[in-house]
């Protein structure tokens, strides 16, 4: 395949969202040379400290994304939630990668469902349903427990509802709140041994490079923990990285992808929810590979080359979720927690912080995935909230 000529410092990209993975995307281009150009409806987004423009504007706002794509020269996605309509409207204007076509199969569950087993990967068993009754029917068909979600929109656990037995399924559907005929999905819920993702990056070429696996854990649906390389059998590894690459190839994709997936019991590999982007679960890259994700995705959509991707250390990330009300954001503890040479921080300087919300993430090298993993523990554990902004930090 042959490679469009490369974008060079001091291009400007333009970013649609401008959340913490747009300001990390930001400061990797930024270190690179090139100019920064975010779409988010946040004047005070955690990407605005690193972009050289904000354009104001919501995800679905055509007219804010074509000022944003008159400034840049070439525009990508840090979330699959921006309206395809936005990207239609401007892929005549300025290439966008990854373009359209990755974020329709990934934006829609029902949809991204269709297109893993297309390719010949497995996912849960599912239905599409569009009443109670169908849903009866889908658990009758697939087993309990079970999962509704919602096709669009959700994200860290938000949007789906566990169903353990079926007297419960009128009420989940009521808390979902979809529309009289509106589809929803019903799957199976796996006891899986493991959870796993892949980041891939793919050049315009063609040429590809795969992160070593991640191990995450989640707590009711949000990321808190991962460590990489994940400690698997070296087959079930290969086994990530051929499903990763397949599906970017098959989506054709330029730019970063990510596949979540579920390691059963018996070594069957299950893909849980695909990203084209990078991920909570690769920010170990940042200090744990010779490339970050950040770096990478960069490279790939602006042509210059894909860079290695291997792991320097074992690596363990923790998230710095919010507690209790919402409030100004005050972290407390910052100073002893940083005191292990080992721990790096990484906050995202969002203004508020509420309940379980993304702030920000310690990581921790070690000799080893476990040792990393206790020290990113230990450090996460001197961290707390303010109650209120003037509280003092006396620790
Ligand atoms: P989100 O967009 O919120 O990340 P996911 O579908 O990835 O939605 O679900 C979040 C988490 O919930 C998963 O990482 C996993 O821990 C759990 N989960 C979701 N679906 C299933 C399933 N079918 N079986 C077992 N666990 C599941
Ligand atoms: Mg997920």
């Amino acid at each position: 395949m042959e490679s469009p000529p490369p974008i060079l410092p001091p291009a400007v990209i333009g970013i649609l969202g401008g959340g913490q993975l747009g300001r990390m995307l930001g400061s990797a281009a930024r270190a690179m040379g090139y100019r920064v150009a975010i779409l988010d409806p946040d004047p005070d987004c955690p990407a605005a400290a690193v972009a050289d423009r904000i354009v104001i504007g919501s995800y679905d706002d055509v007219g804010a994304a074509l000022r944003l794509a008159d400034a840049s020269d070439v525009v990508t996605y840090e979330l699959e939630h921006v309206a395809a309509a936005v990207v239609e409207a401007i892929e005549p204007h300025v290439a966008v990668r990854p373009g359209r076509g990755p974020l329709l199969v990934t934006q829609d569950r029902l949809a991204e469902r269709a297109f893993v087993e297309e390719v010949g990967v497995s996912v849960a068993p599912w239905r599409v349903v569009r009443s109670v009754t169908e849903a009866h029917a889908a658990a009758a068909d697939l087993g309990l427990p079970l999962r509704l979600k919602l096709p669009i929109g959700g994200y860290d656990g938000r949007g789906q509802v566990r169903i353990a037995t079926t007297a419960e399924l009128d009420d989940a559907w009521e808390r979902l709140g979809q529309p009289a005929d509106a589809p929803l999905l019903a799957e199976r819920e796996l006891e899986f041994e493991a959870e796993l993702s892949v980041v891939v990056a793919r050049a315009a070429d063609g040429d590809v490079a795969v992160f070593p696996i991640s191990r995450n854990v989640h707590d009711a649906g949000i990321l808190v923990e991962t460590v990489a390389p994940a400690p698997i059998p070296a087959d079930v590894a290969e086994r990530v990285a051929a499903i990763g690459r397949s599906l970017a190839a098959a989506m054709d994709l330029c730019g970063t992808l990510t596949a979540e997936l579920f390691l059963l019991p018996d070594g069957t590999l299950v893909v849980n929810e695909l990203a084209p982007r990078v991920h909570n679960s690769g920010h170990w890259t940042i200090e744990g590979a010779a490339t970050s994700q950040f770096e990478q995705h960069i490279r790939a959509i602006c042509a210059l080359g894909l860079g290695s991707p291997a792991a320097l250390a074992p690596t363990a990330v923790v998230n710095i979720l919010g507690a209790g009300p919402r409030r100004e954001a005050r972290l407390l503890g910052v100073a002893p927690a940083m005191a292990d040479p080992d721990v790096h921080l990484h906050l995202y300087d969002k203004r508020r912080v509420f309940e379980r919300r993304k702030m920000g993430h310690l990581t921790a090298l070690g000799p080893d995935v476990i040792e990393a993993l206790a020290r990113a523990r230990a450090a996460l554990a001197a961290l707390h909230w303010a109650d209120d902004p003037t509280q003092e930090d006396d620790r």
